[in-house]
């Protein structure tokens, strides 16, 4: 049987890729460094202890229930620090248009082990829960909405795409007859919906028969894709010359962008390859930092198995 969400389990998050970020992040004494997705605060921790006393950090998430991680991290921090709850799509780009600067900004996307644990969050397909998953509680749309209230081409748009499930529209279609009945309201009966759906032997395949439409409706609902195209150009607005950008993605579709948001940045002349001279006069904005993303080693995999999808790309700009 499924725990259900009156058992709550709560473990720590823990950083990923921790060195290998502070490492590209280099922070110096007296800068000042924005975490855009402050979660645990375990990665805002180590690059305040770079700060050496001096600087201040701005942390920033949608998740009110970061605070008393934050205020943890404030007691302990000596540096100056404030936390902007909202999400970093719209705090960077207010903090770009008051021109504030930053000399190192991380974005270590996805969920925290804290709302991944949590049942009532209804992120998890491993404990029967409220179907929920927004990161911030406030917003209109949660997954129960979209699971009820869209139609079944959407859906199958949203698995095949956010999840590349391979069942998407068998998936959609019995939603679609389920609900006919009553609401679609927990994730123990989306998950046996789910297995309903899809052939016999791929329940057992690899990973968790749920796992992909889980992660396309926490995408669908928490706009995770757009929020990351929008963000990444205000990131790179607000970093002084010299400043570095770092970004932990945890799946492919987040990785392309930012891989392409990287590119893009880093190239000089854009005029088409058959002008004679350039007319573009187009300068690359940043230099790229790592050619291939930065995987995490068996050591960290070991004891963080959450890590093994992460991929880290960073950059300077020039
Ligand atoms: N680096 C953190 C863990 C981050 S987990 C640590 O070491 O503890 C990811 C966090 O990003 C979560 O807390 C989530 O609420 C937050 N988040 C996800 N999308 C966001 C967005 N668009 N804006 C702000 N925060 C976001």
């Amino acid at each position: 049987m499924l725990p259900n969400a009156s058992q709550p389990r709560v473990t720590d998050h823990l950083p990923v890729l921790a060195t290998e970020v502070r490492e590209l992040l280099a922070v110096r004494p007296g800068e000042t460094v924005v975490d855009c997705t402050f979660g645990a605060g375990g990665h805002a921790e180590l690059l305040a202890e770079d700060l050496g006393g001096r600087g201040r950090l701005i942390a920033i998430d949608l998740d009110p229930c970061v605070r008393s991680h934050f205020e943890r991290f404030r007691r302990r921090a000596g540096v100056q620090t404030r936390l902007l709850r909202g999400s970093f799509a719209v705090v960077l780009k207010q903090l770009a248009d008051n021109e504030v600067g930053a000399d190192a900004i991380l974005l270590d996307l996805g969920v925290s082990s804290m709302q991944l644990d949590r049942p009532d969050r209804g992120f998890s397909y491993a404990c029967d829960a409220p179907l929920d998953m927004r990161m911030d509680p406030s917003a209109e749309i949660s997954a129960r909405e979209l699971v009820n209230e869209a139609d079944e081409r959407e859906l199958t748009t949203i698995f095949r795409r956010y999840g590349e499930e391979r069942y998407s529209s068998q998936i959609a279609r019995a939603i679609g007859r389920r609900r006919k009945e009553h609401p679609i309201a927990r994730t123990g009966e989306l998950v046996d919906i789910i297995k309903s759906a899809i052939p016999t032997p791929a329940r057992f395949g690899a990973g968790h028969p749920a796992r992909r439409v889980f992660q396309a409706l926490r995408i669908a609902v928490n706009d995770e894709l757009g929020a990351l195209e929008s963000a990444l150009p205000d990131a790179v607005r607000m970093l002084r010359p010299g400043g570095r950008l770092a970004v932990i993605s945890f799946h492919s579709l987040e990785d392309r962008i930012v891989k392409r948001f990287m590119r893009d940045q880093a190239r000089g002349c854009v005029c088409p390859p058959d002008f004679p001279i350039c007319t573009c006069g187009h300068e690359p904005v940043v230099r790229e930092l790592t050619r291939r993303p930065v995987r995490p080693g068996s050591r960290e995999l070991a004891a963080n198995p959450r890590a093994a999808s992460a991929r880290l790309r960073a950059a300077v700009k020039v």
